[in-house]
């Protein structure tokens, strides 16, 4: 019998130093063992990262405890803050919003849905907001924070929460912590890849200065480029942009005005989106665009007139091709990060995105043969994900009743994946939703997503239905009253940043 020791992977190979190969990098010196796996990152500063990427959703959360990072430490070093959802801004139509909460929206009663019995009472309170009834939306519009309380009796146990950062410092942050466990960082531009003859697989890349790396397996987090993914293994991509037509960004960072706010939020424009993201130390901004629809002066002008301070330099112009690989997983290569694909930052899913690639790689972890079976399953765990992603996104943009601009009638009119409408029609139905084992986005975010863009169920549950009004308007309200009361008595989020992981900035 062949010696197992014969079939192992003695050296991984990072390619790509952004929050891709950082966050890979961290993770795989934290939990493979040094001693057996040997890692090396390559990274090159002359071509530098894509430099977004700031802010996350709460899975990140269980990315840093699994590799122990405190989260003050972490806060301060990336002059990090609080995030409780996003709100929506001129998404369903101009002049109105919503809030995607990361919490839940009420409690849900006899087993049955909570939005089941707002929708009941809706019809006498026309008024009525499906996110005054979640702790997190009304702390983020009176800018408070706290920390979650254990206590699931205590209405502060419903807050769920993630981070804003700066990416470089981030990434930053992750080298320190692989690099102290023992991960080795070579700096220079890969001029060249070399494959073996007869299987393909990767071999070695060489540097500019003459240095060849060699590995048995290698992670591509080289960005939108691809270098092994895609300009060595010629692994095609997955084109989305006819469901999701933005294709560039001009980002800009500006001075911090008003108070600190723990929430992102996100305001659609004649052809796409703005985002504003507030870090400790400044507000990062971005114009997202079609440019099919807006040309870059347009898409600049935008981005500056929606900034809330003074720009701190000059916008900065990345494109992008929204969609993924047919393959993450190619020979002896995985694509992690920008090259594996990239679906737009509405909902802030591409370090979650970054996060899957990684735990999936570390529960699939191969030998190195690199059995077929293994990367077939790793392929069609990762594709789910980001179809499973791109449907939300896709939905923020079809359930709009915007027509006042040749994009949004694009977006309005155009066909959407059958996943996508599939779920639409059975809440639009019969309001229900239902949640793909491992999926991402809870019944929480969908509802707040399809109510918030006014796509309202026909129908109430028929068990909702039959219990007397007066006793669910009695239980909304003091629902509603607990939350508005324990929000007024948080802190502000400033005040509890200061106090919790000031950055010293
Ligand atoms: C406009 C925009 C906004 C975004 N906002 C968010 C957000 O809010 N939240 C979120 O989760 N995600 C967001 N993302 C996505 C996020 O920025 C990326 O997923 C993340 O930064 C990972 O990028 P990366 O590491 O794959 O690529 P990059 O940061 O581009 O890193 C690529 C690395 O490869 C190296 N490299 C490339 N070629 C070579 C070579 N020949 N030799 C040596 N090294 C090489 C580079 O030097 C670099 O170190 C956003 C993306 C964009 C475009």
């Amino acid at each position: 019998m062949a010696n197992p020791e014969d079939n192992q992977v003695r050296k991984v190979v990072i390619v790509g130093g952004g929050s891709a190969g950082w966050m890979t990098a961290a993770a795989l010196s934290s939990l493979l063992s040094p001693r057996a796996v040997e890692t090396a990152l390559v990274e090159s500063d002359a071509i530098g990262t894509v430099g977004v990427g700031e802010a996350t959703i709460p899975d990140i959360i269980n990315f840093n405890a699994l590799l122990g990072i405190d989260e003050a430490e972490f806060l301060k070093a990336t002059n990090g803050t609080f995030k409780l959802g996003i709100e929506f801004v001129n998404w369903s139509r101009l002049g109105e919003s919503y809030f995607h909460p990361f919490g839940t929206h009420g409690a849900d009663m006899q087993g049955i849905d909570f939005h089941q019995f707002w929708m009941r009472t809706k019809a006498g309170d026309p008024q009525s907001r499906l996110e005054d009834y979640s702790l997190c939306s009304a702390a983020a519009m009176k800018d408070k924070f706290c920390l979650p309380q254990n206590d699931p009796r205590s209405v502060l146990s419903q807050i769920r929460y993630a981070y804003h950062f700066d990416a470089t410092a981030y990434a930053r942050f992750l080298r320190d912590y692989a690099e102290k466990r023992g991960v080795k960082r070579q700096e220079g531009k890969i001029e060249s890849v070399a494959q073996n003859a007869e299987n393909g697989f990767i071999e070695s890349v060489t540097l500019d200065n003459g240095t060849t790396i060699e590995g048995d397996l290698f992670i591509d987090c080289s960005g939108f480029r691809g270098l092994l993914q895609e300009e060595t293994l010629d692994v095609p991509y997955r084109d989305w942009s006819h469901w999701l037509p933005c294709d560039t960004a001009q980002a800009v960072a500006c001075e911090r005005s008003g108070p600190l706010l723990p929430y992102t939020r996100s305001t659609a424009t004649e052809a796409g989106w703005r985002w504003r993201i507030p870090t400790q130390h400044r507000t990062g901004n971005g114009q997202i665009y079609s440019s099919a629809y807006m040309d870059d002066d347009a898409a600049r002008q935008s981005l500056l007139d929606g900034l809330d301070g003074k720009p701190l330099g000059e916008p900065r112009k990345i494109k992008f091709r929204t969609g993924c690989r047919e393959r993450f997983w190619e020979k002896n290569c995985v694509a992690i990060g920008l090259s594996g694909g990239f679906l737009e930052p509405l909902e802030s899913t591409s370090l979650y995105l970054i996060q899957e690639g990684i735990s999936k790689l570390i529960s699939l972890f191969p030998t190195a043969d690199m059995p077929a079976i293994v990367q077939q399953q790793y392929n069609s765990l990762l594709t789910k994900k980001f179809e499973q992603v791109r449907d939300f996104i896709i939905l923020h943009y079809k359930a709009t009743e915007r027509d006042d601009s040749p994009f949004w009638n694009y977006c309005r009119t155009m066909d959407v994946p059958d996943s996508l409408k599939e779920r639409w029609e059975l809440f639009e139905q019969a309001g229900r939703v239902f949640r793909f084992e491992d999926e991402l986005f809870s019944k929480t975010s969908w509802i707040a997503v399809f109510i918030g863009q006014n796509i309202i169920p026909r129908t109430v549950d028929p068990i909702a239905s039959s219990v007397e009004l007066p006793a669910i308007e009695r239980s909304l309200a003091s629902m509603k009253g607990a939350i508005a009361q324990a929000a007024e008595r948080m802190p502000t989020h400033e005040a509890f940043i200061r106090r919790y992981a000031p950055s010293g900035i």
